[in-house]
């Protein structure tokens, strides 16, 4: 069984608190894109699970998402054969894109169909949450309002039709410190994520894009300006909006036009300011795990 996992970027993003736990509660609206890492899952006779992937830093035992959420599963349901799972990722790690909670998302999808397990989505996404507040998102996909610490999901409809042009510099940003180092008291600028879904449901896109903010842009731009760059670059190349994504270091740029979105690219490429240039548009929740483009 092949699987896409993919990618998704935060169009807003707020914290607009903090439980007694120390988490964070946010009010986020995510959206999925077209990039995507792929998992292969083969049935094994011998017991276990064995992971191998194209990233030699990537942890291949119970640390990777996709085998922690693989393992869960099996062992609720006490699964006797055994698994293989080849990852290949494309999604930039620690980017602030879920490329982990969106391979852990594809394990469950994928294991519960393997071994015909029969759970329906909304089982799957209560046992998601026990890997990552962000997987139950990345098994429904498509555009969603995630409050809560992101694991409370709501459906917002399908943005409208749009580019994204995405750029990751060179620099890793753990999304623990992003978190540690955000004084909820100095943040001046709250997106208006309200706002933005009315416009969503508009199908006003500039109207959407003109409310675009992630509360952990100045922080994390501070530490590292070639985002801001980034940011920069791709609004003067026809970029509606360029945004940090999650809690960075990853932007996207929204362009309402593809040979626009193509031209800005390839200008980004020649500036070297990131490591990983991608060209890609909006997923349409539609579109299934196992639909390979
Ligand atoms: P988020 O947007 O949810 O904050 P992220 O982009 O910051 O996610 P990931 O790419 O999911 O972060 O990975 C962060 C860490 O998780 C990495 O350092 C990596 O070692 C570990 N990890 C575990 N499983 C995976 C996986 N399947 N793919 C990538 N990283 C993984």
């Amino acid at each position: 069984m092949r699987l896409r996992a993919l990618a998704k970027i935060n169009l807003g993003l707020d914290i607009v608190g903090k439980r007694e736990d120390g988490y964070h509660e946010v009010r986020m609206i995510m959206q999925t894109i077209q990039m995507y890492d792929i998992l292969e899952l083969y049935r094994k006779k011998s017991p276990g699970i064995s992971l191998t992937t194209n990233l030699p830093y990537i942890p291949c035992d119970e640390r990777n998402l996709a085998y922690k959420a693989a393992k869960l599963l099996m062992d609720e349901f006490h699964v006797e054969e055994g698994l293989c799972i080849k990852l290949f990722k494309s999604i930039p790690v620690a980017a602030g894109m879920a490329g982990g909670s969106a391979d852990a998302a594809a394990a469950f999808v994928g294991v519960n169909k393997l071994f015909q397990l029969g759970l329906s989505e909304r089982e799957l996404i209560e046992r998601a949450v026990k890997v990552g507040a962000d997987v139950p998102y990345c098994i429904i996909r498509g555009t969603a309002l995630a409050e809560g610490i992101g694991e409370r999901l709501s459906w917002i409809p399908q943005v409208p039709k749009c580019y994204v042009l995405v750029g990751k510099p060179g620099v890793s940003v753990s999304t623990k410190m992003a978190y540690e180092t955000l004084n909820l008291n100095e943040v001046v600028h709250h997106p208006d994520i309200d706002g933005m879904i009315a416009d969503i449901k508009n199908k006003d896109l500039h109207g959407m894009v003109s409310k675009m903010g992630n509360v952990f842009e100045p922080g994390i731009i501070g530490k590292y300006p070639v985002i801001q760059e980034i940011k920069d670059l791709m609004e003067a190349n026809g970029a509606l909006k360029a945004m940090m994504s999650g809690s960075g270091p990853t932007v996207f740029g929204i362009f309402d036009d593809a040979k626009k979105m193509h031209a800005a690219s390839a200008v980004l490429r020649e500036s070297r300011l990131a490591k990983t240039v991608f060209a890609t548009e909006v997923f349409n929740r539609m579109e299934g795990f196992t639909n390979d483009k």
